[in-house]
């Protein structure tokens, strides 16, 4: 899609997609259920490859038999297994909750760090989780939370062209003011399940496309065939 001239400055883009998602998401806020803050993160590690809604279903239970850092730490690892089995990879991820809850017991206190630095440190924990926790739990909001979506759509809309989340990040930190880091990530998440969905990119409807470059390919395609679109 040719971008009018007026959007031309990836900045300005930016912005304006910014602006956009706040009008239509003002009330979007992290859907994962928790109390604590290792809640939280034990949450965030089982949602990867994962829905947020599954997550949910999962965690009331794994929750109530380990209600923090040391029950977890100390707990029969095939028991933890079992209760977060349908949320997938359900070995590696056990086996990461138990070795953060462990470490968060053993070096800081039974408290989740706040530092980044110490965040990074717990098994399973790289910058997606450990901005995820510091955002929510703590109200430190330390980078953008790159996930598939965020990676897929800020692709489509011109804001980077890395696919390495790391690279993403930095790209978006530059283009986003730092208070709405982490709301960015948010809205852009609710945006790929509602609208720009990856099997299905629903570019007629879309609030962005004006400002979006993939546009125009998704849409001719779509008219053109009538079919889903794989981007
Ligand atoms: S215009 Fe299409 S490709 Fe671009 S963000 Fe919207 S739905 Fe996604």
């Amino acid at each position: 899609m040719t971008i009018d001239r007026k959007w031309r400055s990836k900045k300005k883009r930016a912005l304006e997609v910014l602006l956009r998602l706040k009008r239509l998401y003002p009330n979007a806020t992290c859907s994962l259920d928790y109390i604590t803050p290792v809640q939280l993160l034990v949450a965030t590690i089982l949602s990867a490859q994962c829905t947020d809604e599954r997550v949910n279903k999962v965690t009331p239970a794994l929750f109530a038999r380990f209600p923090d850092a040391r029950s977890m730490a100390y707990a029969d690892i095939l028991e933890i297994e079992e209760l977060v089995r349908s949320t997938g990879f359900y070995h590696n991820k056990a086996k990461n909750i138990q070795g953060a809850c462990r470490k968060i017991v053993e070096e800081f206190d039974g408290e989740v760090p706040q530092l980044m630095e110490h965040l990074l440190t717990l098994p399973g924990v790289a910058r997606k989780t450990a901005n995820v926790v510091s955002a929510h739990a703590f109200g430190n909001i330390q980078g953008v939370t790159v996930d598939t979506h965020v990676k897929r759509l800020t692709n489509l809309l011109g804001l980077t062209s890395h696919q390495d989340p790391i690279k993403i990040e930095q790209d978006l930190m530059k283009l986003i003011p730092k208070v709405d880091w982490e709301n960015f990530s948010i809205m852009t998440i609710f945006h790929g399940r509602a609208i720009c969905n990856a099997r299905k990119p629903n570019c007629l409807e879309c609030e962005l496309a004006e400002l979006c470059p993939s546009a125009n390919r998704v849409i001719k395609t779509k008219t053109r065939s009538n079919i889903n679109v794989d981007l």
